[in-house]
């Protein structure tokens, strides 16, 4: 019995082990874990990984591009077979190339876009994300929407939108790119504009609650319309407004987001924001993940093993949708 006992745990033992050696580990780093849009993505990365049987290791930048460089040196040591990118500075991806390419581990960057000719360095390089721009046009819709719907929006009636700006982080190509085309759309359409104000709040809600409070103390209830290049510096703006009286009564101003997160559609539902776009956190971690996985395995991406599109060779678009009360209830 005895003897029989030691030779299951010695078999059991064995097999563990070659589980363990066959177990795909996907080094994963994301640029900021606190950040409400890429926790929810990285919260679905983990359960698209769990469905596909791949281990993930994933680290926070904190916000700090040579903490994530060697994040990337680490993962390289262990020897994992893809890795999955969330730059910091995006502007910094040609070392993360040198350095993957050098190793020859495939490297999916998703949410920061590397520029055009650094993605072209290597074959083994893909970019999983959504277009900026469309984000942007759709604030502009839905304030074109609301300002024919509402003929009090124009509160100094000059039949000028007098508009706050509030942006993500320089440099990021959703912030720039929502920036321009929110209000790109309003002018290609005939509406004038009158920027009251512009300022970075870095994707952050509470600093979006701040320099709303301090834009608010300038300008007033001069304002017409505020632009927010996330959900949550939407909700920080929000915050200041209705630390002033905003959203009771009568007292109101159109306020626009992008992201469509739990905590966002919450503020559509209590109309608080207007609209926002739904940034399909859910499809573009799975996409992240599902490549990554197959290109730990050796495997090219094709229309037969890889359900999303790739375009221009290693692009990978999720399309934006507009969100606001009418269809909040199907996202
Ligand atoms: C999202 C932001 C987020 C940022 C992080 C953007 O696409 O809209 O909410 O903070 O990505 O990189
Ligand atoms: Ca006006």
């Amino acid at each position: 019995m005895k003897k029989l006992i030691s030779l299951v745990m010695v078999v059991a033992l064995m097999l563990i082990s070659v589980a363990v050696c066959a177990e795909t580990v996907i080094g994963v780093t994301i640029s900021k874990y606190e950040d409400t849009f890429l926790t929810e993505m990285r919260n679905a990365m983990y359960a698209k990984a769990e469905e596909l049987g791949v281990k993930l290791d994933v680290t926070d930048a904190k916000a700090d591009q040579t903490t994530q460089n060697n994040n990337i040196d680490l993962f390289l040591t262990k020897g994992y077979p893809s890795l999955a990118v969330n730059m910091q500075d995006r502007s910094a991806a040609q070392i993360v190339i040198d350095k993957a390419m050098k190793d020859n581990t495939p490297v999916v960057f998703f949410n920061r876009e590397p520029f055009a000719e650094v993605m072209s360095m290597w074959d083994k390089v893909y970019y999983v994300g959504a277009k900026a721009e469309d984000s942007g046009t759709m604030q502009g819709v839905a304030m074109a929407q609301y300002w024919d719907a509402t003929p009090a929006a124009d509160k100094n009636g000059d039949g000028v939108i007098q508009y706050v700006m509030l942006t993500g982080e320089p440099g990021h190509q959703d912030a720039e790119l929502r920036t321009e085309y929110s209000i790109k759309y309003l002018t290609d359409n005939g509406y004038k504009v009158e920027k009251l104000a512009q300022d970075t709040a870095m994707w952050d809600r509470v600093k979006g609650q701040d320099k709303m409070a301090t834009i608010l103390s300038a300008h007033g209830d001069t304002i017409e319309a505020v632009f927010a290049n996330n959900d949550d510096m939407a909700l920080g703006a929000i915050e200041a407004l209705k630390a002033q009286g905003y959203f009771t009564g009568d007292k109101y101003v159109p306020v626009f987001g992008v992201d469509a997160t739990e905590v966002g559609k919450d503020a559509i539902i209590e109309g608080t924001m207007l609209a926002t776009s739904l940034n399909d956190a859910k499809n573009q971690a799975y996409a992240t993940i599902e490549l990554a996985a197959l290109l730990a395995k050796g495997e090219e991406p094709t229309a037969e093993n890889f359900e999303y599109e790739i375009t221009d060779g290693n692009y990978i678009w999720i399309p934006y949708f507009s969100v606001d009360a009418t269809n909040v209830d199907q996202f």
